[in-house]
């Protein structure tokens, strides 16, 4: 059997992650350490967020990887498109310790390649393969790599981020949270590099994320609502807990819902160009369709997962494609000009320059966008790639797209019907022009299943 064939069982779509002191342990990393040393010779930088469990992890991770030969730059505490940045520039490869947007209990491994994005599915089974054969060797004494640190490392990434922008004319006043993650140490200092007055909120350091949880929830984001409007704020910027997503509150204090986000950069990015393609899963809205016909950009979709998208949009780079933009409806956003990869600072730095050539306010910027009205929702199976699999053979009179689960796509509307990888359920999206078609759509796809 191909490892084509074969099933990620350790890993998720972005790394492995779990509870410490269950399914997460010092072991474990240390053998997943030891494991990518196997199979990445050179020199490896390590990072990690600002989790409590960080340092317990990292340490674990660099013995595995000096033990089985490699040499290590630890790079400290740095959002994770940081240490993609400082790895495509540098080192053989990467690895950061981090649990994204999960709870404070949770942490996690990402392996990152040498040109930047996260590992792929067919490398990470050959990881899982080594770790679970053992097949990954002990250094002795004179072979064992050796250890720098170079904290200094993650200005190379705020000032790569300054360099592609120009500083804003008049100055502006913007409210950031970074959550308590590590974007304490990126997100502002970009905003006033480039001209902005900056407040912010939950903007220290701590792993026990006393403000609010590491995803940027409607709920978690009050506070960050209120010094937008208290500070007379253009915009209000919050980061899940590695950094590599953004979302927006705009200036009446309001949640910018991220499809909104990513249509509002498609349509400012793909504006001036005579033709370019923008890549996204199929799980994002159908705006970004109209505005592809506003804009002469093409969109290209692919699986759910920024992976894919990241991948798709250097094989089209490749073809001699002019590729401007990518990303998906959640938040993650990938500037190709910059990185290959979803970058939550560079999102915040392109956000103010949207705002500022606009020269309008992003609560009239968002009333310009087509209404749509997306739902997501959860439905338990036992097996749900069989149920996917019946449903297909039932819809034949459907217009459906394949690309991840099965999408429907009909007239005015749509509904993506996909397994989670790792647990005994199926994700639903449907989105319709509002709330009433979307829920009455989810009713006719359900009473299917
Ligand atoms: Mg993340």
């Amino acid at each position: 059997m191909s490892v084509n064939n074969l099933k990620k069982q350790l890993f998720g779509t972005n790394g492995v992650r779990g509870v410490i002191g269950e399914s997460m342990t010092p072991e474990l990393v240390m053998k997943i350490g030891l494991s990518l040393g196997a199979m990445r010779k050179g020199t490896i930088a390590v990072g990690m967020d600002t989790r409590t469990s960080g340092p317990a992890l990292i340490s674990a991770l660099k013995s595995g990887l000096l033990s089985s030969g490699c040499n290590v730059v630890d790079v400290g505490i740095l959002p994770t498109p940081a240490l993609q940045y400082i790895v495509k520039n540098h080192y053989d490869a990467g690895a950061m310790i981090t649990a994204s947007h999960n709870p404070p209990e949770y942490n996690g491994v990402k392996i990152i390649d040498a040109d930047g994005t996260e590992m792929d599915d067919e490398e990470t089974i050959k990881l899982e393969n080594i770790l679970f054969s053992k097949s990954f060797e002990i250094k002795d004494w004179e072979n064992v790599g050796s250890e720098i640190f170079a904290y200094e490392m993650i200005n190379e990434y705020t000032d790569g981020i300054i360099s592609k922008f120009t500083p804003v004319s008049k100055e502006m006043t913007i409210a950031v949270d970074p959550g308590s993650g590590p974007a304490c140490l990126t997100t502002a200092k970009i905003l006033s590099k480039l001209g902005c007055r900056v407040h912010t909120i939950n903007g220290i350091c701590d792993g026990t994320f006393p403000g609010r949880l590491p995803e940027p929830s409607l709920e978690g984001l009050k506070g960050l609502a209120e010094l937008v409007v208290s500070t007379n704020a253009e915009f209000g910027v919050a980061h899940d807990g590695d950094a590599d997503r953004a979302v927006f509150i705009d200036d009446t204090g309001n949640y910018l819902e991220e499809n909104e986000e990513f249509a509002l950069m498609q349509r400012y990015l793909c504006k001036n160009t005579k033709e370019g393609v923008v890549v996204t899963p199929v799980s994002t809205s159908n705006i970004v369709e109209e505005i592809a016909c506003q804009t002469n950009c093409r969109v290209v979709y692919t699986k759910v997962g920024s992976i894919y998208v990241a991948r798709k949009m250097l094989e089209l780079e490749a073809k001699g494609e002019n590729v401007l933009f990518g990303g998906e409806g959640n938040g993650g956003l990938i500037f190709p000009k910059h990185q290959y990869c979803r970058d939550g600072g560079m999102s915040a730095a392109a956000m103010l320059a949207l705002i500022s050539e606009e020269g309008k306010k992003l609560s009239e910027l968002r009333k310009e966008l087509p209404e749509r009205y997306m739902l997501r929702d959860k439905i338990y199976a036992e097996n749900p790639a069989q149920i996917i699999s019946n449903i297909r053979t039932k819809l034949t009179d459907e217009n459906l797209d394949l690309t991840d689960g099965i999408r429907i796509n009909r007239e005015d509307k749509w509904a993506l019907l996909r397994p989670s990888g790792t647990e005994p359920f199926m994700r639903l999206f449907v989105e319709a022009k509002n709330k009433e078609l979307a829920e009455s759509f989810r009713d006719e796809i359900k009473r299917q299943i």
